[in-house]
């Protein structure tokens, strides 16, 4: 399954089969010098959408991927290597391997695999990180892999030239490679994987309260990526006939990632745009390298010209435009924004809870701060309960760990009898429980659509997701922004699509923590009406946060009321307005709570 109109998949194949087979026939009548150079750069290019796939879609910028591109250069080229060149210059090799002599295309086929194999072990290792640090780990793996290949004399020749590889790779066949490897990375982004992946890419936390194993997702696109670099690898060894490990270093990686970044990560545009400026710059300024004449004035060499050029283009590429030349969207989601609504089925709704949720003895400390210190909370199925308190109470943080967002420092939840204590946030979206934001957490460069879809896709199983999906805009009144960006619209509109993001995961309990923070009046009571509606209609539970005691009062049949981390009453609107530890802690302070967004720590 698609997450994005066919129309767009289609057209964006079509080019790049009509973009390749252009520039073959045109090199071609060029003829053999042109050749070489377009070979090179249809290699490139796939190493580019390698890279871009997985660093691309999950945000993660990696440093190692050419370890890949080596792994599989070698691989492929200890299978092709006629056998009594093997014999004569790597007496030490196994027997079997000695005696085996490919043709390219099984040689590369097995160095895929192979190479794909020793990403999983990497890529589980590497998906745990986060960030920065998973950045730096790529640039760990690029230099191991180095010192085992140059460590590994008995079967690489160590820092020696590996020569005597066929060069078998011609244009026809590096052309195809490369067309496999883009439709491989177009198709990819718009899978299901690959949507979960860039949701996880835009916002973690949001991600996996939708029930998006971001773990896992991350773990497909690295094994798919690498194994897109060993093509490369494999293509590359067998064009040159030769190579030292000093090819599969920081020095491709530095020319691999400037075209990446320069065009734009995310995209698959992107990486055609990049490696075709980058190359066009590269070849002009290294002729300008040896020296030239401008007017009848001799311009002496100057050597490393073009390694400054890349270095430039760079800046001013990210001067100019952050997300690269091509920004965050493919040519064809620009140029055909179909909003492809999934048909209006019916949903089969989710049947209302019969067990209660229960927060017990629930404490969370950070550092010497006690954020809620031994509450218990229990909300019954079908029920809207008020949460409030003064900023800084602890509610936020009650929710975090109701959701799974934070570990209780000590205390239970329970859902009838299932202990949720500790579980993931993708585990809890999966066990009925669905919340919202106080700090928006959209994703912000993907359509409205999209960020609803990802959601039904990650929970039930994946269920009727496109039903689902348009179901859930269809309650909150976003249908119409559905094929805008999330992070486009306005502030009442993006809480109402993190609303339908929650829905869409047609929970049993809605967590809202403070859905109304930022809208008017008029908005504020539609958002009631829908509220309502969710607990009559569908007997969704909502535990409902928010400063607007009238909306609280109308909405919620308990309220709960919390202050300096402590559960200080709980109990129906007109026992809670009668309550005097809470007239004194939270109304009689006349500390006036406001709607402004605090600090939402997770
Ligand atoms: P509320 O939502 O009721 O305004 P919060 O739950 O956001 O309150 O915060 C309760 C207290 O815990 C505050 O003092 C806040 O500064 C602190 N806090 C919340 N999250 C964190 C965190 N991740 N790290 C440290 N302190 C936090
Ligand atoms: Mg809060």
């Amino acid at each position: 399954m698609f997450t994005s109109p066919r129309i767009q998949l289609l057209a964006s194949a079509g080019a790049i089969l009509a973009l390749t087979l252009a520039a073959v026939l045109l090199a071609s009548w060029f003829g053999p010098a042109t050749e070489r150079v377009l070979t090179v750069f249809l290699i490139s290019l796939t190493a580019v959408v390698g890279i871009g796939l997985y660093s691309g879609n999950s945000g993660i910028l990696s440093f190692g991927h050419v370890a890949f591109m080596g792994i599989g250069a070698y691989a492929a080229s200890l299978l092709t290597l006629p056998s009594a060149l093997k014999v004569a210059t790597l007496p030490k090799l196994p027997e079997w391997l000695a005696m085996t002599e490919l043709s390219l295309i099984p040689a590369t086929l097995i160095a895929v695999v192979f190479t794909a194999v020793v990403a999983l072990f990497i890529g589980a290792a590497i998906g745990k990180l986060e960030g920065s640090a998973a950045t730096i780990a790529t640039l760990g793996l690029l230099i191991i892999v180095h010192g085992v290949i140059i460590g590994w004399r008995d079967v690489t020749r160590g820092a020696q030239s590996f020569f005597g590889v066929p060069r078998e790779t011609d244009l026809v066949t590096a052309a195809v490679a490369c067309v496999l490897a883009l439709l491989v990375a177009r198709y990819y982004r718009d899978s299901v994987s690959g949507l979960r992946l860039r949701a996880g890419r835009e916002n973690a936390i949001a991600a996996g309260a939708v029930g998006v194993r971001i773990q896992r997702e991350r773990l497909v696109a690295f094994v798919l990526s690498a194994a897109i670099m060993a093509l490369a690898g494999s293509m590359i060894a067998h064009f040159l006939g030769a190579f030292s490990p000093k090819k599969f270093y920081f020095n491709d990686t530095f020319l691999l990632l400037a075209m990446l970044i320069v065009g734009g990560m995310t995209t698959v545009t992107g990486a055609i745009t990049g490696a075709v400026v980058i190359t066009l710059v590269t070849e002009v300024l290294r002729r300008l390298e040896s020296g030239f004449t401008l007017g009848g004035f001799d311009v002496p060499p100057i050597f490393g010209t073009a390694q400054i050029g890349i270095g430039l283009i760079i800046l001013l590429a990210m001067f100019r435009k952050v997300d690269g030349l091509a920004g965050m969207k493919e040519w064809e989601e620009r140029l055909l924004p179909v909003a492809d609504l999934p048909d209006k089925a019916p949903v089969v709704p989710q049947a209302p809870a019969t067990d209660t949720l229960t927060g017990e003895a629930m404490t969370m400390a950070f550092g010497g701060l006690t954020a809620v210190d031994g509450v218990s909370i229990r909300i019954e199925p079908g029920e809207i309960m008020g949460l409030i308190g003064p900023n800084g109470s602890g509610k936020t943080t009650l929710l975090n760990m109701l959701s799974g967002v934070l570990t209780p420092t000590a205390g239970r939840v329970m859902r009838g009898d299932e202990d949720l204590t500790g579980l993931a946030t993708y585990q809890i979206a999966d066990r009925g429980i669905a919340r919202t934001f106080q700090n928006i957490r959209l994703f912000p460069n993907l359509t409205v659509m999209q960020n609803v879809l990802v959601a039904a896709l990650s929970t039930h199983g994946g269920r009727d997701a496109p039903a689902r999906a348009h179901a859930a805009m269809e309650r909150l009144g976003v249908t119409g922004h559905a094929a805008a960006d999330a992070g486009t619209l306005s502030y009442g509109d993006q809480r109402r699509v993190e609303i339908a993001r929650a829905l869409a995961c047609q929970p049993q309990f809605l967590f809202l923590d403070e859905p109304a923070a930022g809208m008017n009046r008029e908005e504020t009571d539609a958002l009631m009406v829908i509220l309502r509606r969710l607990s009559s209609e569908l007997g969704i539970a909502v535990l409902l946060v928010d400063h607007d005691l009238e909306l609280i009062n109308q909405l919620s049949d308990r309220i709960a009321v919390l202050n300096e981390g402590r559960m200080i009453a709980q109990g129906t609107p007109l026992e809670i307005r009668k309550d005097p530890a809470v007239i004194a802690a939270y109304l009689g302070t006349g500390r006036k709570t406001d709607t402004k967004q605090e600090g939402e720590m997770t």
